[in-house]
């Protein structure tokens, strides 16, 4: 689906590549390798902490998030077809696949998995377990999930990743688990 989504936005001339790049409607994307941007986050983890990655990512999550809410009229849709328009925004810019388990704005609960995501995933072949980059990118969704998916004051906690070889990374909002 998220292939032949691609494929309609260049069609649909959403998606343009021109001289200085790519971009999406007038918004421009900077495409990075995601090996050099797995290093780059990894080394910020370990000069600084993964809290403070974890909070990088919020405050980058924020401001994109607030360019594609004034940028994109398809996000004032109804909810089912603005969490695809959303979650299909990220998977073009290379932020993974969100499967929602659990969604209930009202109740502030939410848990998703995450899989897909090309610098979590070199994240895991360079770091293994070590790997921080999901903090990022965690930071990144809380943004989202506040600013878009209505879930008020989110912030995500891990509760299965795969840089301990679970199939995807869980994070969940509201929600208690048993250790
Ligand atoms: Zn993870």
């Amino acid at each position: 689906m998220a292939t032949g989504f691609v494929r309609n936005l260049f069609i649909k001339r959403y998606l343009v590549i021109k001289e200085d790049g790519l971009t999406f409607r007038d918004m421009k994307l900077n495409i990075y390798p995601s090996q050099s941007f797995a290093k780059f986050l990894q080394k910020i983890a370990e000069k600084k902490s993964e809290e403070y990655l974890y909070k990088l990512g919020f405050e980058a999550g924020y401001d994109s998030s607030k360019i594609e809410l004034e940028n994109f009229g398809i996000l004032k849709g109804n909810f089912p077809f603005k969490i695809e328009t959303i979650n299909l925004l990220l998977q073009v810019n290379g932020f993974g696949i969100l499967d929602f388990k659990i969604y209930d704005p009202k109740n502030k609960k939410a848990l998703g998995h995450i899989t897909k995501n090309p610098v979590i995933e070199d994240g895991v072949k360079l770091f293994k377990s070590k790997s921080k980059v999901c903090s990022f990118f965690r930071g990144v969704y809380s943004a989202h999930a506040q600013l878009e998916f209505n879930l008020e004051g989110c912030q995500l906690t891990e509760t299965r990743c795969v840089r301990n070889k679970d199939p995807y990374c869980e994070w969940s909002y509201g929600l208690k688990f048993e250790k």
